[in-house]
């Protein structure tokens, strides 16, 4: 039997292709659901994913899923909203906010068309995405706009991440559609576990001794594993060094009952004025989010921050009085992301030794893209290793 240990979306990947070439696999999960970092609650009728996160239905590996016609998916507007002073202005598709190119406020003419011809320039191995946007010429539209929604993609200052993983990010959202499943996140993963034959929860591994993998559940004896635990997990399991740093990030979770804006576009200061990179009234983007009469807002930080700086950054960005706002709950995620350093080289195979086979974002690209080609990968080479 082939183990895949986590149930997060690069382990489902993995057994997937494991399975549609015809192997038996067992997928278990310490958890008790499937999605790792992909997963949402409920709390009394609101819906909340854990950390604010857009499903990219443009991306390669969803795509090859074919998973998109099996969810009641919300797409988000392609446009995100730059809060500068007293003021918010549309920018994005030139469709959707025409008038947005001209706007001087969120960048000249010239840096705009820069943007364009960035998207078809290739980054050099050992740049940042900040050093590579303005050498592109971006200036003024990389502060106000470009910096701002990298700082909520990346959870860090795009100036710590690979031009390389920037390029590929970026261009994913430009062509993508960007949104969340009705009912939240979690039905995206749900969707790809139910295809599961043999998917065990509440299992958590304790050790890997050759072959044998030790659990609270009692102990499996594998052919081969996958192993697709998120990477501080993996090193512990194996002994190793962890390969990356983790980057940290909270979401924060208000009622109201008046929505500050009708749409669901994403929120950003141009100015940079508190710790919140970005906003969105979520329950625009599904009613199902929040009970009828209700407003459920979404937020993110990156930088510790108090509730009191959060609702001041808030005001200040949605330009509108935040007292009667409800904290419901607040997502603190240690691990959210690894962090892809200028410089890094990606490893070249998933083979950690004779039994193991690694799988996870922390080893291909730190979005859901990244961690489902992983999974992908790591399942391809272990059947080509077996003759398969
Ligand atoms: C707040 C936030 C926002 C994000 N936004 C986006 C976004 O907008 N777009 C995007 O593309 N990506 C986004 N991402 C990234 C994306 O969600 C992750 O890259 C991806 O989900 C990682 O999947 P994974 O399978 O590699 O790891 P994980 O999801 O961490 O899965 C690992 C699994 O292993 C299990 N496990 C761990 N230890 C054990 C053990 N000892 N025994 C058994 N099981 C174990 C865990 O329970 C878990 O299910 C975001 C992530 C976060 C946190």
């Amino acid at each position: 039997m082939y183990l895949v240990i986590g149930a997060g979306l690069a382990g489902l990947n993995a057994a997937l292709t494991l399975q549609d070439a015809g192997m038996p696999v067992t997928v278990i999960d310490g958890s008790d659901r499937a999605g790792g970092r992909v997963a949402t609650d409920v709390i009394d009728g609101f819906v909340l994913d854990r950390g604010f996160q857009l499903i990219n239905l443009n991306y390669p590996e969803i795509k090859r899923l074919a998973v998109a016609d099996e969810l009641d998916f919300r797409i988000a507007p392609r446009t995100v909203g730059i809060s500068s002073g007293t003021q918010r202005i549309a920018i994005g598709d030139p469709r959707q906010a025409p008038l947005s190119v001209f706007s001087k406020k969120t960048g000249a003419l010239t840096e705009k068309a820069s943007f364009i011809r960035y998207l078809a320039t290739k980054p050099s191995p050992d740049e940042d995405v900040e050093t590579h946007l303005l050498r592109c010429g971006t200036g003024g539209l990389y502060k106000s706009v470009l910096r701002p929604f990298l700082q909520g993609v990346f959870l860090t200052e795009p100036s710590q991440v690979s031009a390389i993983i920037g390029r590929e990010l970026i261009g994913s959202f430009i062509s993508g559609k960007s949104g969340i499943p009705a009912d939240g996140v979690g039905v995206f993963s749900q969707t790809l576990a139910n295809r599961i034959l043999d998917l065990r929860l509440n299992t958590q591994v304790e050790e890997i001794r050759g072959n044998r993998v030790i659990t609270n559940q009692g102990e499996f004896v594998a052919t081969k594993i996958v192993l697709a635990t998120d990477l501080t997990t993996a090193a512990q399991l194996l002994g190793a060094n962890q390969v990356a740093p983790l980057i940290r990030a909270t979401t924060w979770y208000h009622v109201v009952e008046n929505a500050p804006e009708n749409k669901a576009e994403l929120i950003l200061d141009a100015e940079n004025r508190g710790p919140v990179v970005n906003s969105i009234v979520i329950s625009k983007l599904s009613e199902r989010y929040a009970p009828a009469g209700q407003n459920l807002i979404s937020s993110t930080t990156i930088a510790h921050a108090s509730e009191s700086e959060v609702r001041r950054h808030l005001a200040l960005m949605w330009g509108s009085s935040t007292e009667n706002w409800r904290l419901l709950a607040k997502y603190e995620i240690n691990s959210a992301l690894p962090l892809f350093e200028p410089g890094k080289v990606l490893p070249k195979s998933s083979k950690f030794n004779e039994m193991i086979y690694l799988a996870g974002d922390y080893r291909s690209g730190p979005s859901q893209n990244g961690a489902l080609a992983s999974g992908r990968l790591a399942a391809k080479e272990l059947l080509f290793d077996q003759g398969l």
